[in-house]
């Protein structure tokens, strides 16, 4: 993979090309929370590090190679009462995956799979215990056969533009003074383009044009992947649900509501190729 450095750098596998080493990275994940050094920066510790936390190693997870390092994932049952020297635990939010952005996605994939692991354990058409495949990332059924693969929720993100002006929206389920853009998960059987449009038409009452795809994040909330849009405001008038969504207005950028989305987030980066937030003071 050397010919792949700098254009793809985590590469996913299943299966590793040999047994884990003191040197390969774990990403040891317990209750929304990832076990890193303490330092000013993201770094993942190695297996060398963490060893003595991971009560059998069978139940790590082999996740890929980043930048020619084996990764694993682990979930930890309890995380109380552990000394854990030179590491700390940190949540998704942390400032310093801003900077990390390529780790933070490797952090989602091992999420995603370790609460795969957790929520498949039995048979859903007839409840035997699955067994993990050999061939592919999969479980399969020794009694009927089914196959259960990790699953990926698309969800749509989408800044609406109106002139100079942005829509933001507060939805009820946020903490105190958010405000976002506007977003929701695919139905089954609908385009992308679609869940735009209706996700908008739902929840703030207005219709769009000139709909484009501006780009993609996997995230922490259950299972996502974040397709992020950016649309042209075409008419009517604010209307929010009033479930969802509980406010919603027009701002420039002179007038941003004070709580934006996390830097991480596809959220912040379609605020920010509206209206351009890396010059604003917010
Ligand atoms: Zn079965």
């Amino acid at each position: 993979m050397n010919d792949l450095e700098g254009y793809i750098d985590f590469w996913p596998e299943f299966e590793p090309d040999c047994e884990i080493t003191g040197a390969d990275l774990c990403f040891i994940y317990s209750a929304g929370q990832i076990l890193v050094r303490k330092s000013e920066q993201i770094e993942i510790p190695c297996y060398k590090e963490c060893e003595v936390l991971i009560q059998d190693s069978k139940d790590l997870w082999y996740l890929g190679t980043w930048c020619g390092k084996a990764c694993f994932a682990y979930a930890l049952e309890k995380k109380e009462e552990l000394d854990l020297g030179s590491l700390e635990w940190i949540g998704f939010r942390d400032s310093r995956w801003n900077d990390a952005i390529e780790c933070y996605q490797i952090v989602v994939k091992a999420q995603h799979l370790l609460n795969w692991d957790r929520s498949t354990k039995y048979c859903g058409c007839c409840g035997n215990l699955y067994q993990r495949k050999v061939d592919e990332r999969a479980k399969k059924c020794p009694n009927c056969g089914h196959l259960q693969f990790p699953r990926i929720s698309p969800a749509i993100i989408v800044g609406i533009k109106k002139d100079n002006q942005i829509l933001m929206a507060h939805n009820s389920s946020f903490r105190e003074g958010l405000y976002s853009v506007i977003a929701g998960f695919v139905e089954q059987g609908e385009t992308l383009e679609t869940a735009v449009k209706r996700e908008i038409y739902e929840e703030v009452g207005i219709k769009v044009k000139n709909i484009r795809y501006f780009q993609s994040r996997p995230w922490t909330s259950i299972d996502s992947l974040m397709l992020g849009f950016i649309a042209e405001y075409e008419s009517g008038e604010i209307k929010v649900d009033g479930k969802e969504i509980v406010d919603a207005m027009w701002c420039d950028k002179e007038h941003m509501p004070k709580v934006l989305p996390d830097r991480i987030s596809t959220a912040w980066h379609i605020i920010n190729e509206i209206i351009g937030l890396d010059e604003c003071e917010v």
